[in-house]
């Protein structure tokens, strides 16, 4: 599981996060929500330790992310708009993290190739893996950069905004597929949209952002039946 523990963040005289507790059990599948400029990236870097709290910690069962080393975090990430590298193969940039980690030992080619179709097979782009990137559509890119997050066998995966840069009818279609293959590797995943059917259809818990502070957490239907205060039924009302 993870734990939040009292996590602040300044940049400058700003509040970007302020006192935030959360705790989440292995294989949840969380969705960030809340309007922009409300810290959900800030709190996702904060967590895969890529910026770090001015107070407060994170821990991973019970061990402190900021005194884990970087490479033994095993965090993966996809971002909005995840550049893969343009010059590798799909095949590649998939077993990118896992060459680089096999780097220190000794790398077996034929393994590392094994597992990139593994993984290939699994977000469903089986027999891709010569193409290059600007060969595939949007959609399969970003298949391409959660099929690259999960090959370091994550132990969580934050999403932010995965599918954001994608149209509505391939964002519903990569929504489904998301749902199945969580089901199938049961990671524990944070997603930050702001699209509420996505959080709707998606979340085992919704967790709501407003001004730096957690508003609200609760699942789908605590959420949208009873919001916690008129801010949260404010933004749950629009159309963001
Ligand atoms: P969006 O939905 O627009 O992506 P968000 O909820 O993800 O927004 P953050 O990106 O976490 O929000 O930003 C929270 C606040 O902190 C914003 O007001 C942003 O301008 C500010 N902020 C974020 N990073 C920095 C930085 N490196 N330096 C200064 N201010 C920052």
């Amino acid at each position: 599981d993870i734990t939040l523990k009292n996590i602040s963040k300044h940049f400058g005289h700003f509040h970007a996060l302020d006192s935030i507790d959360l705790q989440i059990q292995s294989g949840e599948l969380i969705a960030l929500l809340g309007p922009s400029g409300s810290g959900k990236t800030t709190l996702l870097r904060i967590i895969a330790g890529l910026e770090f709290a001015d107070a407060g910690a994170v821990y991973f069962g019970g061990e402190d992310v900021a005194a884990t080393p970087l490479r033994k975090r095993q965090i993966g990430f996809v971002f909005q708009h995840y550049a893969l590298f343009k010059h590798m193969t799909v095949g590649d940039n998939v077993s990118f993290g896992l060459r680089i980690r096999k780097g220190e030992v000794r790398p077996d080619k034929v393994a590392i190739r094994r597992r990139a179709d593994e993984l290939l097979d699994l977000v469903q782009l089986s027999g891709l893996g010569d193409r290059y990137p600007h060969q595939l559509s949007g959609g399969q890119r970003q298949r391409v950069a959660l099929a690259r997050a999960l090959a370091i066998e994550p132990k969580v995966l934050l999403l932010d905004e995965p599918f954001g840069a994608l149209d509505a009818k391939v964002r519903k279609e990569l929504r489904q597929w998301l749902r199945e293959l969580h089901q199938q590797t049961g990671v524990t995943t944070l997603f930050v949209t702001h699209d509420q059917e996505e959080a709707l259809e998606l979340a085992d818990r919704v967790v709501i952002m407003n001004g730096g502070r957690i508003a609200q957490v609760g699942s789908v239907d605590e959420v949208y039946e009873q919001p916690a205060s008129p801010k949260v039924f404010d933004f749950l009302g629009s159309t963001n």
